[in-house]
Parts: C-alpha cells; structure tokens; sequence
C-alpha cells in the first residue's frame, strides 16, 4: 500500500473513501447507459468487469492505497433505472470483503409502496448508510414537509437506529435529472426535524450551491461533508474555509464517474492542498472512521 502521509514516515493512513459507485450496468436505463459509456470512454470495459469481480476492485483499492470504500447505491427507478434489486447486487458485491467493502443503500421513497419495510430489509442485510438522491429521486430532500411521508419514515427509522443518511446536493448530468432540487438548503429542515440523524452531505452542493452548503454544514452539528465530486484542486476555491469544518469532512471520490478516472490521483492533489496535516488525515482517516467504525 502507498504511504498517504506525502510527509513521510509512520504507518500509512488507513483512507476511507465513503462515495464510490459500483454498479449493475445492466439495469441502467438505456439513455442513462449510453451518456455514461459516452463520457467513461475506454474505460467503459474495465467498469464492466469491476461490476463482475469484487476481487479486481480489491487490487485496485490495494494499489491505490484505499483501504475502505463506501459502495454508493442511487436507487431511482425513474431516472437511473436501479429498483431495489441493486440494493441486493450491492450487498452481495460488499460480500467479498465486508470490513473493506461498505454496502450504502437506496429507497426511493417516491415509488416504494411500503418505505419502512423496504429500509427495514437493507437493515437486516447490513447495510451501513442510506443513500438519499433527490435529483435522481425528483423529490427534495425535505419533501415529507409537502406530504411525501415515506421520506419522514425512512429519516426518522434510520435516527432511531443510528444509520447515517447521504443525501446528494449539487447538479446531475444524466438524462432526467432534475438538478433544482440539488440545492443543500433543504438540508436545514431535516437536520432540525431529525435532530439525531447523522446526515452525509455528498458533493457539498457543487458547482452552484456551495456557499449555501458551507451554512449548512456549520448551522448543524450533525451534518458531514462528502468532498466526493469536487476536483480536489478547486476545493480551496469552493470551500475556502474548509478548515473550519474539519472535524466533519470526509474523502471520497465518486470514482468512476465522468471526469474521475481513478482514486489515487485525488488523492495525491487533496495531499497537496495548502491545508494542514490534521485536517487532510482527520478527513481521510479518522473522521470516516468515527461515523463508520
Ligand atoms: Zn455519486
């Protein structure tokens, strides 16, 4: 494995990184399929065969100095095409290797008829955070306040037993998407309706909403950043105060996604950030270590 610490010697950091997508190709819808082999290129194979063989994803987690993965599941069944069966592809794939190999979940609460039972069964199964998508979903993130009650019922069970909760904020490309509701302010209503919910703000409202993000993130003890999606070299530019925050950052990638081609390059320039040793380790070991033991 790689020595993280760029500084030097000591043991290397054990890296989390809480937001990659491993995903059943297969069940994509067909436009969302092809925008995502038209802006992976050639690397749509290797994904591929990721998707088949948790051992290749190991070897790579291996060489790139990763040592623990968040495995990201974005059920929308609207949008994207993944239903509830990716949850099972996830859990199985997470199998493999379940120290290293984290199972995220996803319940649509849109288009689920019975939302507690649904997170009840990922619960049984494992699972270790639930994976909110409120553009992928087409539902803000506090629509329960405009009576979508099964985004209440999946909040409030995952408080009761102590499940973080990702919510996506920031703007989607795929076909379908309705990015308005990317907008990390509606994360205000559930951190004060769920005040115990640990909440897991993935790509921190980038590119439009980051300044709303940074609010939201230092009103709420509760409220994590997930730097995954941000080209590590503009997080200065987007969030310049980063340090203020840091006790609740946390690394990850969103590899493989367009534009991100592999994990160990983000690593190297978040390690070469103007940023202190404390805050780059607390983000990439021991804060996801807190949320995540
Ligand atoms: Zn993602």
């Amino acid at each position: 494995m790689h020595n993280a610490n760029a500084a030097g010697p000591g043991r290397p950091w054990r890296i989390t990184d809480v937001h990659i997508h491993i995903q059943p190709l297969g069940m994509l819808k067909a436009p969302v399929r092809e925008t995502f082999r038209a802006r992976m290129g050639d690397q749509w194979e290797r994904l591929t065969q990721l998707s088949d063989d948790p051992a290749a994803l190991l070897d790579i987690m291996n060489a790139d100095g990763v040592a623990r993965v968040g495995l990201v599941t974005d059920v929308s069944p609207n949008v994207m095409g993944l239903t509830d069966e990716a949850n099972d592809f996830t859990i199985h794939y997470a199998q493999a290797a379940p120290g290293r190999l984290l199972p995220f979940g996803g319940v649509d609460p849109v288009t689920t008829p019975d939302a507690r039972r649904a997170l009840d069964r990922l619960i049984d199964l494992g699972i270790r955070m639930l994976k909110i998508h409120p553009p992928h979903m087409r539902c803000a993130a506090n629509a329960y306040t405009e009576g979508l009650d099964a985004l209440a019922v999946l909040y409030r069970r995952c408080e009761e037993v102590g499940m973080p909760v990702m919510i996506h904020t920031g703007t989607s490309i795929f076909p379908g998407a309705r990015s308005k509701y990317g907008n990390p302010m509606e994360i205000d209503d559930v951190a004060i309706d769920f005040p115990d919910l640990q909440i897991v703000m993935a790509h921190g409202g980038r590119p439009l909403y980051t300044e709303e993000a940074f609010f939201i993130l230092r009103r709420h003890q509760r409220v994590w950043l997930d730097l995954s999606g941000i080209p590590p070299r503009r997080i200065p530019e987007y969030f310049p105060r980063l340090e203020e925050i840091a006790p609740k950052v946390l690394w990850g990638t969103d590899w493989p996604s367009p534009g991100v081609a592999s994990m160990r390059p983000n690593i190297e320039q978040f390690l070469a950030l103007p940023l202190s040793e404390e805050t780059k380790r607390a983000t990439m070991e021991t804060n996801p270590e807190r949320l995540l033991p």
